[in-house]
């Protein structure tokens, strides 16, 4: 909020609040790129955040907005990073609160997140899109005041532009293509406003394409329609409904870019190679940025030159069963003497 305070919907009367959030290392992806036929490869690591995902940047600004207005209370619907983030800046805040999840599809380091730190958890028996109807609700009443932080909070989307400043001020300029999951949608959003930002200001020249990717079994944009019972296992992303849908499209359209969708074995398949290739550790849903670039690059469709950046929206350790279950390494077992480990090791 310091670095890019100009930008941000504050002012004096804000309270200070923040866990170091923000200035993401932008890693260039040598031995990937080089297996795709790109020169040119980044990812953005916003599992490098205080709570290991990128919405760290928009709930530091949505809480200090809320102490700002004299909250006692904050409130979300998740598919479990804004209920570890809303959790995290919460407790810092000194606020009850209450996170709606859709019970069963967290993964289970984020749960842990927001229980430790002491969030009032409610798992109800449906979708994240359900949820995220029951907190609008619950926000919108008068006799429970409580401020709601899912993404429809304006200033979430601002406080996540800041990654969009970042990647312009560490390459000197926009990338040619910037690829990004696509949940709720809000993120996509928040770079484009971002991106757009930096052009008006005259800091960079142009805006990049905008490839947003969807999975497969939760690819409402990708569709046309609303999906009634979205399923895959990057539970980040599985929203049959994005709240900012609009918004996506516009940046979509206005960007030349495009929203695709990626079977969650593409998704597994990035999530594998970038650790395995690069030692970044990202959590599924993050893959499916890295997933779709692949699959652009191998059908010839992006420059091999072109300058992309793929953002990893979340961090590898949260989800440890889809790394054991995916992942496949397996242990080696053996006596504790040097012949032993010699002969497991097949030396
Ligand atoms: C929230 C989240 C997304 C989706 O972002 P939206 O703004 O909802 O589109 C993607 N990946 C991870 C790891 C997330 O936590």
């Amino acid at each position: 909020m310091d670095r890019y305070r100009p930008w941000l919907p504050v002012s004096d009367a804000t309270p200070a609040l923040s866990l170091g959030e923000g200035a993401t290392p932008l890693v260039h992806l040598r031995r990937l790129g080089g297996q795709l036929g790109l020169t040119n490869l980044h990812v953005k690591i916003e599992g490098m955040n205080p709570t290991g995902s990128f919405k760290d940047r928009g709930m530091v600004v949505a809480v200090a907005k809320a102490l700002e207005a004299g909250a006692r209370s904050i409130i979300c619907a998740s598919t479990g990073n804004t209920s570890a983030s809303a959790a995290a800046y919460g407790a810092a805040a000194g606020l009850e609160v209450v996170v709606v999840l859709p019970k069963g599809a967290i993964a289970i380091g984020k749960l842990l997140q927001a229980l430790v730190a002491s969030a009032r958890v409610v798992a109800i028996d449906g979708n994240f899109d359900q949820a995220l109807a029951v907190v609008r609700e619950l926000a919108a009443r008068d006799d429970h005041p409580i401020t709601l932080v899912n993404s429809v909070n304006p200033h979430r989307l601002a406080g996540q532009k800041t990654a969009a400043f970042e990647i312009c001020d560490d390459l000197g300029r926009a990338p040619d293509i910037l690829a990004i999951p696509v949940g709720n949608a809000g993120n996509i959003s928040a770079y484009w406003a971002g991106f757009t930002d930096y052009v008006m200001a005259g800091i960079v020249e142009r805006r990049p394409r905008m490839l947003g990717f969807q999975a497969a079994g939760a690819a409402p944009i990708v569709l046309g329609h609303p999906v009634e019972q979205p399923d895959t296992i990057a539970t980040a992303i599985r929203i049959g409904n994005p709240a900012s849908w609009t918004l996506a499209t516009e940046a979509r359209d206005e960007s030349g870019g495009r929203i695709e969708a990626v079977t969650d074995e593409e998704i597994l398949a990035a999530y594998r190679d970038v650790v395995r290739l690069e030692g970044i550790f990202c959590e599924p849903s993050s893959a499916a940025s890295l997933a779709g670039v692949a699959k652009l690059a191998r059908a010839g469709e992006l420059d091999q030159d072109a300058l992309i950046v793929a953002v990893l929206t979340g961090n590898g350790l949260k989800d440890p069963h889809t790394a054991e279950a995916h992942a496949g390494a397996s242990i080696l077992d053996a006596a504790p003497t040097v012949d032993a480990v010699r002969a497991v090791l097949e030396w």
